[in-house]
């Protein structure tokens, strides 16, 4: 089946083959590829096929299958250089640091010490907010 396309996009030049990867995965519905501005260290990305910009554009059936794709890259990532953890991210909108508006998954390799901004310390809520928004959240769970 073909896939939605922007010729303006990066990740659908990618996939298109105009521009080069260093490719990890290939498949039907997704490609992986080594983010070239890395993070870390194996920073890579598993993408969809489809130029789907957010989580909400994207069949579900596709985000499926890019999560797929992420685990295997994760997997491959974490045994080539055994880090310390990693992060499977995945922005939706400027608010979120979405750069390239086409569906895709970060697979980031984590140590301790790397300082990278996009930790959070997590201390306790409010639980009545929590408690309201909970059920706000719920009453549009579809
Ligand atoms: P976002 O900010 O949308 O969550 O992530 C986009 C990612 O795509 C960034 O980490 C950026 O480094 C990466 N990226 C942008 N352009 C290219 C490219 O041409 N090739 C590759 N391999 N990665 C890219
Ligand atoms: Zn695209």
């Amino acid at each position: 089946m073909a896939h939605p396309t922007d010729p303006n996009c990066i990740f659908c030049k990618i996939v298109a083959g105009t521009i080069p990867c260093f490719r990890l995965h290939d498949d039907a519905q997704t490609i992986a590829f080594m983010d070239i501005n890395p993070a870390n260290e194996g920073h890579a990305l598993s993408v969809a096929k489809g130029h789907w910009p957010t989580v909400h554009d994207i069949p579900a059936d596709v985000l499926g299958a890019v999560a797929q794709t992420a685990q295997r890259v994760s997997k491959a990532v974490h045994k080539t250089l055994n880090p310390e953890g990693i992060n499977l991210i995945q922005a939706n909108g400027p608010g979120a640091a979405q750069s390239v508006p086409h569906l895709h998954i970060h697979v980031l390799p984590r140590w301790k010490t790397d300082n990278l901004a996009i930790n959070w310390h997590p201390s306790p809520g409010d639980m009545a907010k929590i408690k309201a928004l909970h059920e706000r959240i719920l009453a549009n769970m579809g």
